[in-house]
């Protein structure tokens, strides 16, 4: 029997009609501020994309465009003046910083409570301790994903794979918070097919095209692709979706599975950050 496909775009869909209707309600309209520095054409479609979907739900959002040759100050200045910035509950920085930024430095100007990307050390520890705010947008999407096929995570083994700061370790600390038993594989992890042949759910963000075959897969199991690499200008996820979903109980195709996810996460975010921002005031 083949795998129940999870549409990442009907529920993203879904996801950001129930928002709307929360942000209509808000008293006050949340706002996110983009910094974005550089010509990475990447970048500023990313960004695009993020400023029209908030607006379309009826959020605030402003971007902030630096040349290729900004100095790091320039951006630590404005991220200290959008700190103060009542009118303003979340920023976020587009990923990659031209090369002479210190990032580290960046994202850690950030006021922790408008840390809406939540790539802040602080608030990488806060997950890992089951106390943060919120989690990044990409792992909080698949986690969203992973709760519409399965209500009960508890004891459920899960192998990561990928370990970058802004996927697969957050997304490790989440579903250990579920309770599951999680491995965490790598570039230079040994036995990965006989790791994710244990595995009652797969979570794959390598960027590795096909890599995830179907003798690797449990019969069953669930298998979420965060990957996307682009192979003769078609998106490609990690897994062999083709072969992998003749096994799995359930898998996200790419595109259309856990991508849409990440923006209304991103918004979701934002969101949350202005009711605990308010609920301080
Ligand atoms: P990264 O390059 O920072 O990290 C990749 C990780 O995968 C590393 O930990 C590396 O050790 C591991 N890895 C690489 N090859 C491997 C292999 N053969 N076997 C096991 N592990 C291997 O990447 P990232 O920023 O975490 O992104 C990962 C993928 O997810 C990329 O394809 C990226 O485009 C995609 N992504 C998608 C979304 C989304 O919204 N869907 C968001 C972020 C990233």
């Amino acid at each position: 029997m083949s795998a129940q496909i999870i549409d990442g775009k009907k529920i993203a869909e879904r996801f950001r009609a129930d928002l709307a209707t929360k942000v209509a309600l808000c008293p006050k309209q949340p706002k996110l501020a983009v910094i974005l520095a550089g010509n990475d054409e990447a970048s500023k479609i990313y960004v695009r994309n993020k400023k029209k979907a908030a607006e379309e739900i009826g959020m605030a959002c402003e971007v902030f465009n630096f040349p290729e040759d900004v100095e790091e100050n320039e951006i630590i200045a404005l991220l200290g003046k959008l700190n103060e910035d009542a009118s303003v509950h979340g920023i976020i920085v587009q990923l990659p910083l031209p090369k002479h930024l210190n990032e580290h430095r960046i994202l850690e100007s950030v006021k922790t409570e408008k840390d809406v990307d939540a790539f802040k050390q602080f608030m990488s520890g806060a997950l890992w301790q089951n106390n943060a705010p919120w989690a990044s947008a990409t792992p909080r999407g698949v986690m969203y994903l992973l709760k519409t096929v399965t209500s009960d995570l508890s004891g459920k083994y899960a192998v990561v794979i990928g370990c970058s700061n802004i996927v697969g370790k957050p997304m490790a600390a989440m579903l250990l918070n579920e309770e599951c038993t999680v491995t965490m594989t790598h570039i230079k992890t040994q036995n990965l097919p006989e790791i994710l042949r244990m595995a009652d759910i797969v979570i794959s963000a390598c960027g590795c095209p096909k890599l995830i075959k179907k003798d690797w897969i449990k019969k069953g199991a669930i298998v979420l692709d965060v990957g996307i690499t682009r192979v003769d200008g078609r998106l490609c996820g990690d897994v062999d979706f083709d072969e992998v979903k003749e096994v799995a109980g359930f898998i996200t195709p790419v595109p259309g599975g856990v991508g849409p996810m990440t923006i209304v996460m991103l918004l979701q975010n934002t969101y949350d950050a202005c009711l605990k921002q308010m609920a301080s005031l």
